[in-house]
C-alpha cells in the first residue's frame, strides 16, 4: 500500500492549493457571514482542475484522474471552503454516474455541460419520510407513452436549487423493498419542479433544498439504467462516496489543526505563548494524530478503489472514523482558541458547524457500524 503521494499527486496538491488560496479564499468570509449563496461563476473557476471531469474516463471526454488524486483535490477544496466543496462533489458524483451508467444519448445531452461546470447536478434520494432505509422510497414514477410522470418530494438535497440536472430516485412499481427503484435524469429545461431552500447549521453558502415533483413529465430516454435498477446504481458509487466524505472532513480537520497551531504560537498568557503549556500540546498532538489517522484510512481505501479491489470495509472504516474524529478535532480547535474560538473573529467555529453534518451523509455513523458489524461478524443487526 502506497502512503506517500507520487510526484504527479504532489504537483496536483500544490497547484490546487495555490489556486484556491489566491482565487477562492478571499471570497469565503464575506459569503459565509452574509449567508450569500455560491454563484455558478465561482464554481466555473474550478473547471481547469477537473473537479467535475476528473472522475470521468478519457474516452468520454474526462480527465480520467486516479481516485487518490481526486481525493487530494477534495481535501484541499474542503480545507478552503466546505460550502463550495459540497456542491461541487455532489455534482461530480452525478457526473461520474452519468458517464458510467448513461446511454450514448444521455451523455450527449448532459455530460459536456456538467464537465465544463457550466451546469450543475444534484443527487436526490432522501425524502421527508425516507432516510437510512432507502428501500422505502415513496416517490413514484408512472410510464405514460414516451414519458414518465414523476410525483414525490425529495429533501436535504445538496445544491438542489442551484442544479440544472437532478438525479431522482423513484419507484416505478409497488414491489416490496428496493426492487422498483429507478433513477431518472431530470433536467430543468425539459421538466418542471419546485425548489425550496432549508436553513441549516453550517455551510451557509451552499443551498440545501427540498424539491417537489408534481406530475413532472420526464422523457423516457432520461431513465438511467433499467426500471428497478436504481438501488444498484445508487449503491455502485457508495465506496467512492464514503472515501470522498473522508477527505472532505480531513480537509476541515486539517484547517482546524493549522488554525490551532497558529493561534497557540501567537496567543500569550502567563508570559508565554500558550504553545508552551503541556495541556495545549496534548490537545494539538491528539488533533494532529486524528487528522493523520483519518487521512491514512482514506488513502488506503482510495488506493483500493484505484486498483479495483472491493473496499466496502475499508471505505466504511475511513468514513466512520474520519467523520467522528474530525468533529472532535474541530470542537477541540475551539477550545484551543478559548473564548475567541466561539466567535466569528476566527474560522474555527465555522469549521465545527461545517463538519458536523458529515456523520450523517453517505450512511450515518450508526449505519456504518451496522454494515461493519455485518461484515465482521457475519450476522445482520439491521432491523
Ligand atoms: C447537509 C446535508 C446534506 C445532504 N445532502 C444530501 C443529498 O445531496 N442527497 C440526498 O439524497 N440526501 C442528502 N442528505 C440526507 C442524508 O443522506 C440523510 O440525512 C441520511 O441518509 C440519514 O437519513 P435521515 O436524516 O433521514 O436519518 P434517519 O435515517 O431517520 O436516522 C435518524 C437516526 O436513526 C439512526 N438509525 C436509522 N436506522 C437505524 C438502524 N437500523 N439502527 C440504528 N440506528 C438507526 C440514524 O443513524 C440516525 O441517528 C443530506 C443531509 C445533510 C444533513
Amino acid at each position: 500500500m502506497e502512503i506517500e503521494l507520487n510526484q504527479q499527486q504532489r504537483i496536483i496538491k500544490d497547484s490546487v492549493r495555490k489556486f484556491l488560496a489566491k482565487e477562492i479564499t478571499p471570497l469565503v468570509e464575506d459569503h459565509e457571514t452574509g449567508r450569500k449563496l455560491i454563484s455558478k461563476d465561482i464554481i466555473k473557476r474550478l473547471e481547469p482542475y477537473g473537479y467535475a471531469s476528473g472522475l470521468v474516463a478519457e474516452e468520454h471526454g474526462g480527465l480520467g484522474l486516479d481516485f487518490v488524486s481526486y481525493c487530494i483535490m477534495v481535501e484541499e477544496l474542503s480545507r478552503t471552503w466546505a460550502s463550495l466543496r459540497t456542491v461541487v462533489t455532489s455534482s461530480a458524483l452525478v457526473t461520474k454516474l452519468l458517464s458510467r451508467k448513461g446511454t450514448e444519448r444521455q451523455r450527449e445531452k448532459f455530460l459536456d455541460q456538467l464537465m465544463a461546470m457550466d451546469e450543475l447536478a444534484c443527487f436526490a434520494l432522501t425524502e421527508p419520510n425516507v432516510g437510512s432505509d432507502t428501500s422505502a422510497l415513496e416517490a413514484k414514477a408512472e410510464r405514460d407513452g414516451d414519458h414518465y410522470i414523476l410525483n414525490g418530494t425529495k429533501t436535504l438535497i445538496t445544491g438542489g436549487s442551484l442544479a440544472d440536472l437532478v438525479l431522482v430516485y423513484a419507484k416505478v412499481k409497488n414491489d416490496a423493498g428496493g426492487k422498483g427503484i429507478t433513477a431518472f435524469l431530470v433536467h430543468k429545461s425539459e421538466s418542471s419542479f419546485e425548489a425550496r431552500n432549508i436553513r441549516k447549521m453550517g455551510m451557509h453558502s451552499s443551498p440545501l433544498s427540498e424539491l417537489a415533483f408534481v406530475d413532472c413529465r420526464v422523457p423516457a430516454e432520461n431513465r438511467l439504467g433499467e426500471e428497478g435498477e436504481g438501488q444498484r446504481i445508487a449503491l455502485s458509487g457508495l465506496n467512492e462516496g464514503r472515501v470522498n466524505v473522508t477527505f472532505a472532513v480531513v480537509g476541515l480537520g486539517q484547517a482546524a489543526l493549522e488554525a490551532s497551531i497558529r493561534y497557540a504560537q501567537e496567543r500569550v498568557q502567563f508570559g508565554k505563548t500558550i504553545a508552551h503549556f503541556q495541556l495545549i500540546q496534548d490537545m494539538i498532538v491528539k488533533m494532529a494524530l486524528k487528522v493523520d489517522t483519518a487521512r491514512l484510512l482514506g488513502l488506503r481505501a482510495a488506493g483500493l478503489v484505484d486498483r479495483g479491489v472491493d473496499c466496502r470495509r475499508e471505505a466504511s472504516f475511513a468514513k466512520l472514523y474520519a467523520t467522528e474524529a474530525m468533529v472532535e478535532v474541530c470542537n477541540q480547535a475551539i477550545q484551543v482558541h478559548g473564548g475567541y474560538g466561539y466567535t466569528a473573529e476566527f474560522p474555527v467555529e465555522r469549521y465545527f458547524r461545517d463538519v458536523r453534518h458529515l456523520t450523517m451523509a453517505e450512511g450515518t455513523t450508526e449505519i456504518q457500524k451496522l454494515l461493519l458489524g455485518r461484515e465482521i461478524l457475519g450476522v445482520s443487526a439491521f432491523a
